[in-house]
């Protein structure tokens, strides 16, 4: 899949290389057919339980995993059990997906935005600690802090956490991106207080659509469960005391999702893989910047980035990839620049909107062959030679 599908899908009769496309394993369909001979095609059952358990398996911390329609919906979960609401203040990474956003606007709440630092792109703590300064200075003291390991890289964790505790701020992890990533030896998701993984169809792993929440113990698990599923009270008639939401993931999704598990790790070797193989064969590029993992930070590259010297440098890469039908990406649009939220207050120190003008993400799917990554290789090179 591809969420700018403009090409055609063969140009010079070249098949289309997509930046991250799907790439299903061994059992998947297995799992997919046990739905259809048992009947479970329902937001619930036994792939649902077995994908929450591979999930929490994987993680390895004994914390308790909701499987959820998507990674948004989880987010939007997240932001319910922290309390936030009306008129509230959640302080948000700006470099990111607008997934990451929008669901603080869903409870009412403001996002305020914090910039990057630039060892890991993500939010810079020092930025966030002037933030939560600010806010508390005007009597708002934040709800909520929304912490993303963009393109897979974590973010300063141990920083952030350990402002949340300074200030006593609940902080949503963001993993959307991150799954097999790990920080200090610790699987990414696992870091905040509640942590979010996608399983949309570009990511590392996919159910086609779907998402999951990270939480700390079976009781707030069960809160999630409940919300997903309509907020039913215990009664044998429809009863509602809250509002609910229809979020779980369907039955026959998961059935994708426990045959997507089996293969993660060797998704992972292949999205680093990736991101080595363009790393070494630009290496001769001393324009062409590669973003190194912090000693303690291992990231699932899921996609390879690149920062150009110059927006022009970025975009002529970026057409002469296309005109060999290769799908490449400028970076994220950070939040504080998009027209939607441009009321929004932002603490800047200038990293995201540089990422923003140079960077340019590369086709990083687990399927690429050593054939794509050599004639993406030698494109970049041409264009940056010439
Ligand atoms: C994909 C993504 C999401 C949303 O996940 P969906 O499953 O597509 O709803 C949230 N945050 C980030 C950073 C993402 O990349």
């Amino acid at each position: 899949m591809s969420l700018t599908n403009t090409l055609k899908p063969k140009v010079n009769n070249k098949p289309k290389i997509w930046l991250s496309s799907p790439h299903i394993g061994v059992n998947e369909q297995v799992y997919v057919q046990e739905a259809f001979d048992a009947n479970w095609i329902a937001p619930l059952g036994p792939n649902v339980n077995q994908f929450e358990k591979d999930l929490e398996n994987h993680i390895g911390t004994g914390q308790k995993v909701a499987a959820l329609s998507s990674g948004t919906a989880a987010l939007h979960l997240a932001l319910i059990l922290a309390g936030v609401g009306e008129g509230d203040i959640v302080l948000c990474q700006s470099f990111t997906f607008s997934a990451s956003a929008n669901p603080i606007v869903y409870q009412g709440a403001r996002p305020v935005f914090i910039d990057s630092e630039s060892s890991t792109w993500n939010m810079c703590p020092e930025l966030l600690e002037k933030a939560i300064k600010a806010c508390i200075a005007k009597n708002r003291k934040p709800k909520a802090i929304v912490a993303v390991h963009l393109y897979g890289m974590p973010y300063m964790a141990d920083e952030i956490n350990a402002l949340a505790k300074r200030y006593d701020i609940t902080v949503i992890e963001d993993s959307a991106e991150a799954l097999g990533s790990t920080y200090k030896n610790n699987c990414c998701g696992t870091l905040g207080d509640y942590g979010v993984f996608s399983f949309n169809g570009n990511k590392i792993i996919t159910t086609s659509g779907g998402g999951a929440l990270v939480t700390s113990s079976e009781e707030q698990k069960r809160s999630a469960v409940h919300l997903a599923t309509q907020a039913r009270d215990n009664a044998p008639h429809y009863q509602h005391s809250t509002i609910g939401y229809n979020y779980r993931l369907s039955n026959v999704l998961a059935g994708i999702g426990r045959g997507q598990m089996e293969v993660l790790n060797s998704r992972v070797d292949a999205r680093r893989n990736n991101f080595e193989y363009y790393r070494e064969s630009l290496a001769e590029l001393d324009e062409i910047f590669f973003l190194e993992e912090p000693e303690g930070f291992t990231s699932n590259r899921w996609l390879s980035c690149i920062l150009t010297p110059s927006f022009s440098h970025r975009e002529n890469i970026r057409f002469a990839l296309e005109k060999e039908n290769i799908e490449s990406r400028p970076l994220w649009k950070p939040m504080h620049s998009q027209p939607v939220f441009e009321d929004c207050e932002f603490f800047s120190n200038g990293v995201s909107d540089d990422l923003f003008e140079k960077g340019l993400c590369l086709p990083s799917g687990s399927n690429l062959t050593e054939d794509n990554l050599n004639s993406i290789s030698q494109i970049i090179k041409e264009t940056i030679l010439s």
